[in-house]
């Protein structure tokens, strides 16, 4: 909270900032005049180039998938508190036709649920996060082993086939062995990884039994009594890109082949796996270089709505078109040249941007004068150009950009109608009230 204006002090009617004494600093005092001119830019300064698009020249994708997730952390009452996380996440399939035919304003719940039926996916789990210890060991072990079994049980296995596939890299004919990972128990390099196909092995150096899943590396977040709810967070982020995968896993083996190209799929968030996480990220480009190659793109999007890209658009987005409803739609593609010059503003030449971590390159789209949004589109291979990424890397742009217009929400500014639904389905409301949830751990 501010402290009320004094009056003992001068210089406050002058200058709200004038009476400190740095202010003598050329740069604070340029600073100083920054923060008290009012008038803002008149043009966009950081020079973003927008392109038109016409979407009728391009046939819209016929169906979409989307995936979101959520999680909550309970304590119980009593000292120690105990705490545990929960985490949903689920995958949505709808038909755009059918979807065409709602309100998207104010959607029939009976249409809706013809939208809907039989045609999403959950998936939940528990963590012990501290002060929890079960009879089976440890807390780090019971999160290590609560990890594995929750991706093989659910869907007889989909998911965890999907972790599988990825790590192994299924889809070439000669599968590698899985990304390398360090020992749970003794944090040894196991530089090989897993073998082909392998659900665990045996640590080198201290024979214990390693799972597939902890090549992933939630163990690494964790100590033996007690994990922080990043590792919530860092699960339901894993398990969204899987779902979004197994979609992507089954319509990319299916008989008809042309099924996998006519979708869109759509994770809410961006494209990208952090930290240890990202390790995923090099057989995720791979893949996807794959279809590239193969000629049987995968259309995908993430969506931020959220963040410095977010704030960033929000600034410029005035200046683009369309500024009537009669002008068409336009996109602006972000260099990483852009990107860190005007979005994170930090000269870092070293670490070409998103090198490690992002699946997808950054792109802005302007749909009619009030509704813009974030979105990452794919490329295949990560190019560490500072010029790079530009409008034909992105896998499928024209018929991504043909397929938004149908799928806006009218309810909230700058959201995608499915994402909207996946998220409702995911989302804390539908959890039971945390004081059952309580009642739940202090049993
Ligand atoms: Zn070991």
């Amino acid at each position: 909270m501010a402290y009320g204006q004094g009056s003992r002090l001068p210089g406050e009617s002058a200058s709200k900032l004038g009476h400190l004494a740095v202010v003598q600093s050329e740069w604070v005092k340029t600073l100083v005049t920054e923060f008290e001119t009012t008038t803002s830019a008149e043009t966009d300064l950081s020079g973003t180039v927008w392109t038109p698009f016409i979407p009728r020249e391009v046939i819209p994708l016929s169906r979409v998938w989307a995936v979101d997730g959520s999680y909550v952390s309970v304590r119980s009452e009593g000292i120690p508190a105990r705490e545990v996380a929960f985490v949903k996440t689920a995958l949505l399939a709808v038909d755009r036709a059918r979807l065409d035919t709602i309100d998207k304003e104010n959607p029939h719940p009976l249409l809706l649920q013809d939208v809907l039926t039989g045609s999403a996916v959950f998936h939940a789990t528990v963590f012990p996060l501290k002060n929890i210890r079960t009879s089976l060991g440890s807390n780090y072990n019971a999160v290590r082993h609560i990890v594995r079994d929750s991706m093989r049980i659910d869907e007889d296995g989909a998911f965890y086939e999907t972790l599988k596939w990825l790590s192994y890299q299924k889809w070439q004919l000669e599968p590698t062995h899985s990304p390398a990972f360090n020992c749970p128990h003794c944090h040894a390099a196991i530089q090989d990884g897993l073998p082909v196909d392998a659900d665990d092995g045996i640590c080198w150096e201290c024979k214990g039994t390693v799972f597939l899943t902890d090549m992933l590396g939630f163990h690494l977040d964790m100590d033996e009594a007690s994990a922080p709810d990043s590792v919530a967070s860092a699960y339901m982020l894993v398990m969204e890109t899987l779902m979004l995968f197994t979609a992507i896993r089954i319509f990319w083996g299916h008989s008809d082949k042309a099924l996998v190209s006519e979708t869109l799929f759509i994770k809410d968030g961006p494209l990208t796996l952090r930290g240890q996480y990202s390790k995923m990220v090099p057989a995720i480009r791979a893949f996807l270089q794959f279809t590239k190659d193969q000629g049987r793109p995968v259309h995908i999007i993430g969506q931020e709505k959220s963040g410095a890209f977010c704030d960033h658009l929000g600034s410029i987005a005035r200046f683009a078109s369309p500024r009537t409803k009669d002008e068409s739609m336009s996109f602006a593609v972000l260099s990483h040249e852009y990107v860190r010059r005007e979005v994170y503003r930090s000269p870092d030449l070293e670490n070409p941007y998103g090198m490690r971590t992002n699946w997808g390159e950054k792109l802005f789209v302007k749909l009619d004068p009030s509704t813009y949004m974030v979105l990452n589109v794919p490329t295949g291979n990560y190019v560490a150009n500072v010029d790079f990424p530009k409008v034909p890397d992105l896998i499928g742009l024209d018929r991504i950009l043909a397929t938004l217009p149908s799928l806006v929400s009218r309810k909230y500014e700058g959201a995608l109608f499915p994402v909207e639904l996946a998220n409702g389905i995911a989302s804390m409301s539908s959890y039971p009230s945390a004081r059952i949830l309580q009642r739940f751990i202090e049993r």
